[in-house]
């Protein structure tokens, strides 16, 4: 266990040196001391299974060894220089992770975050169309800088304060708590349990939601879009799916605007929908940028942005710079992430895995009346919590806490999102088993059915 400083301690530090926050998980906090793979202990010695990932962060694992290895080598080599100079591997890195991507993206930036990725995708699009406005969905989440707030359309991550002008809200084309869909509209392998509930395989949701984007585009200055940006699949918002064919007509219409396509991979990229590498492949489109962080240094911090040549032409006029980016001791890491998750297979455990929590949960979803959906793809997935499946109404906050305080103490830690926060997440390290799902799922039920008994 944990030698150094007391519990009482860390909290009157916290109080009083600590960047503070708003968020309280947890009545008592969970003090965390070390990791490996997809476990967690406390100082006390407890151990949790951790199914929140550092919020989906730990890719391939907490101290991986292949990771951990590959960082103390580059530790005592060359910790930082400044890309003034060509090392080699800021280059050995950016030619792998091209190798990635389908054509034509190919030129790669890379920054210490995801918010920074976001930030200067904002830019990158605004020189390249020369257009302004960008197209958000309302309820994402995009980074906590002031330019990214403005994309960002989640009132509890936003302050008081101008942030970017030009970041346009559009409807969520959420198919369970939006105003078209059904709880199995939705493109994701427990649709295999029910079908698409549409007729004669035209989305009526779909059509709803394209209709709302349009309308959106009417209250910018006429084809003056300089971007939409838009998650695969929401992860602060909560593992929010949208429809078949959704992210494919937005695309074309944007273009038809002037605007280009970005997709936010900061949560879904790297194996993590199990299907495909990117969450993008799984609604068969090729966006004009990419954005990631999180995934890609399994904790350490590195984001990037990937785009076409053509695109990156428009962003030399003036010199970027950033100090960190793309720093010998990142790309390093990043570079034996990228390794991992093919030697371990880690997108295929990530479908594997994740299909059958699904599928297990979409029978506790069919038991008690508070889990009102469940979704996703791969581990990128969510529980949509409500008061009963007639209304939907939102399960409110305090039972949300209740439930997660229980499943904590007996040993899994998981997330929570949503609009009204009514959304368990579940994002994983990618290494978890099949064992590791059995266990969670009986500590789930346990929580589910002492608070349905208690209430
Ligand atoms: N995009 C998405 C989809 C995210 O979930 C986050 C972080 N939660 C960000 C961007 C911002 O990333 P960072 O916290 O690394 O700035």
């Amino acid at each position: 266990s944990h030698m150094g400083m007391s519990k009482e301690q860390m909290m009157e530090i916290r109080k009083q040196n600590c960047m503070t926050m708003k968020i309280t998980y947890y009545k008592k906090p969970v003090f965390i001391h070390q990791g490996y793979m997809q476990w967690l202990w406390d100082v006390d010695g407890k151990r949790y299974l951790d199914l929140f990932a550092g919020v989906a962060t730990v890719s391939v694992g907490h101290c991986h060894p292949k990771v951990t290895a590959a960082t103390q080598r580059q530790l005592k080599k060359l910790w930082h220089t400044t890309n003034i100079y060509i090392h080699p591997e800021l280059h050995e890195y950016c030619d792998k992770l091209a190798s990635y991507l389908p054509d034509p993206l190919k030129v790669i930036y890379l920054t210490n975050s995801g918010s920074e990725a976001n930030e200067l995708a904002m830019l990158m699009a605004r020189l390249h169309t020369g257009n302004f406005d960008i197209i958000t969905f309302r309820g994402s989440y995009h980074g906590g800088s002031q330019q990214t707030m403005g994309l960002t359309a989640k009132s509890s991550c936003k302050f008081p304060i101008a942030t970017s002008s030009g970041c346009i809200h559009t409807m969520c084309p959420d198919v369970f708590r939006g105003p078209w869909g059904g709880s199995y509209c939705r493109d994701s392998p427990v649709q295999t349990i029910r079908e698409c509930s549409c007729a004669q395989g035209v989305c009526i949701a779909n059509k709803h939601y394209i209709e709302q984007l349009e309308e959106t585009f009417a209250t910018s200055a006429p084809s003056q879009i300089a971007a939409f940006f838009g998650e695969p699949i929401q992860g602060m918002g909560g593992a929010v799916q949208y429809p078949k064919n959704y992210l494919k007509e937005a695309y074309k219409l944007v273009r038809q605007t002037g605007g280009i396509c970005i997709a936010d991979e900061v949560q879904t990229g790297f194996g993590r929908t199990g299907s495909h590498f990117w969450g993008f492949q799984g609604h068969d489109v090729i966006p004009d940028m990419v954005t990631m962080a999180k995934g890609i240094g399994n904790g350490f911090p590195v984001g990037a942005v990937v785009t076409t040549p053509e695109i990156a032409v428009s962003f030399v006029k003036a010199s970027h710079f950033n100090t960190f980016g793309g720093n010998p001791l990142a790309c390093a890491v990043a570079s034996s992430v990228l390794d991992t998750i093919r030697e371990d297979s880690t997108q295929q455990n990530s479908l594997h895995v994740g299909t059958y929590l699904m599928t297990q949960m979409a029978k506790l979803r069919d038991k008690y009346e508070v889990i009102g959906d469940v979704r996703g793809k791969g581990l990128q997935i969510g529980m949509e919590m409500v008061k009963d499946k007639g209304s939907r109404e939102p399960l409110p906050p305090e039972a949300m806490s209740e439930i997660l305080e229980d499943v904590k103490d007996t040993g899994v830690l998981i997330g929570k999102g949503g609009v009204h926060g009514q959304t368990f997440r579940i994002q994983p390290p990618m290494c978890i088993t099949r064992e590791d799902v059995d266990f969670f799922l009986a500590v789930f039920n346990k929580a589910i059915s002492g608070y349905t008994d208690r209430k």
